[in-house]
């Protein structure tokens, strides 16, 4: 748990930022006061942490499976949510596998949100409380993609996993995360009726964030004009479809540089699929920079951002990983 007050408590500007950002452009158009948004500053002489699982301090206290949905609930709920995500910085957080303790601290939690699309393994043994639960990728599951042969490989410093079931990597699909934004909105709406207006608000500019992020991503789509890329992980699935890419994946590590076989594979892909880029999760160890080098394959990186960024935000990494892809046509 002090793993998560740290990330958590260093995170609290985030939404602290946007009421003062408001409320400054607020006093300089003085005129507009009276529509200021109702946002309450954070009482600060309350201790930013060591909060037990239940609605102390007022604040809905929001589980979350991944750190997109933290940072859409932060977004949307402000100083209205306490979001809890308790998965370490370094796991995966879709194969991660809570302690008993922290699978209680999620059943007792005021809402919880889920990724849905065979995200979190450890639902596959373990009943959430249905009342308080919210799959957020259910308003689209009729598009999930299925992952048909699915490999057993390994993450660095991981279990054995394969990404069987369908792609849950939802939320790099922008117009898909503003959908899962929107379900986290209805779920906060409910839990707290005198909040509606505020929800309603932060949620439209989380929205403005995220199409601006489609928009761009889209005309990146239409510059690529289906070029040939290859993605470092099969997790780009649903990204590829919204925007027209035309990608192959194999099953590398940013962090592993690949043995022989794995770029004997490589090669036999680029016989047939001509790409001069790779797409990567994280940024690739240098060595295996390149041997792609050596191929005739740049590296760009593009994050889904699952886990908490080293800095910056979620918003922060997407808005990097477009000017990555931008370099591809530069
Ligand atoms: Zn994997």
């Amino acid at each position: 748990m002090r793993r998560v007050a740290r990330i958590f408590a260093a995170r609290i500007p985030d939404f602290l930022m946007k009421p003062l950002s408001l409320l400054s452009t607020v006093l300089v158009g003085a005129l507009l006061a009276s529509c200021a948004p109702e946002q309450k500053a954070p009482d600060s002489s309350q201790p930013a942490e060591t909060t037990p699982p239940t609605s102390s301090h007022g604040r809905l206290v929001v589980y979350v499976a991944n750190y997109p949905l933290a940072y859409f609930a932060e977004r949307i709920g402000g100083p209205e949510v306490e979001v809890k995500f308790p998965a370490p910085a370094d796991v995966d957080p879709a194969f991660w596998e809570p302690t008993e303790a922290e699978v209680e601290a999620y059943q007792s939690a005021d809402i919880i949100l889920l990724n849905g699309a065979s995200y979190s393994h450890w639902l596959d043994t373990v009943t959430l409380p249905d009342s308080k639960t919210v799959n957020t990728s259910a308003s689209f599951s009729d598009k999930f993609i299925v992952v048909k042969d699915a490999i057993t490989h390994s993450h660095s410093g991981e279990g054995e996993h394969s990404h069987s079931g369908t792609v849950f990597t939802t939320w790099i699909d922008f117009d898909q995360a503003i959908q899962q934004a929107d379900a986290v909105r209805e779920a906060l709406q409910a839990a707290r009726t005198s909040q509606v207006e505020l929800f309603a608000l932060n949620f439209d500019q989380l929205k403005t964030d995220l199409l601006a992020l489609d928009a761009d991503m889209k005309s990146e789509g239409t510059r690529l004009a289906k070029q040939p890329l290859v993605v470092s992980h099969p997790i780009y699935q649903y990204w590829a479809r919204r925007y027209g890419l035309n990608v192959q994946s194999v099953l590398w590590e940013p962090d592993t540089v690949p043995d022989e076989a794995q770029i004997e594979a490589l090669k036999k892909i680029l016989a047939t699929h001509p790409a001069k880029w790779m797409v990567w999760e994280g940024v690739p160890a240098p060595e295996s920079v390149e041997k792609l080098k050596a191929l005739g394959v740049n590296s760009v990186v593009f994050d889904p951002s699952a886990n908490v960024p080293e800095k910056g935000t979620w918003l922060d990494v997407m808005k990097s990983n477009i000017q990555e892809i931008k370099k591809i046509i530069p």
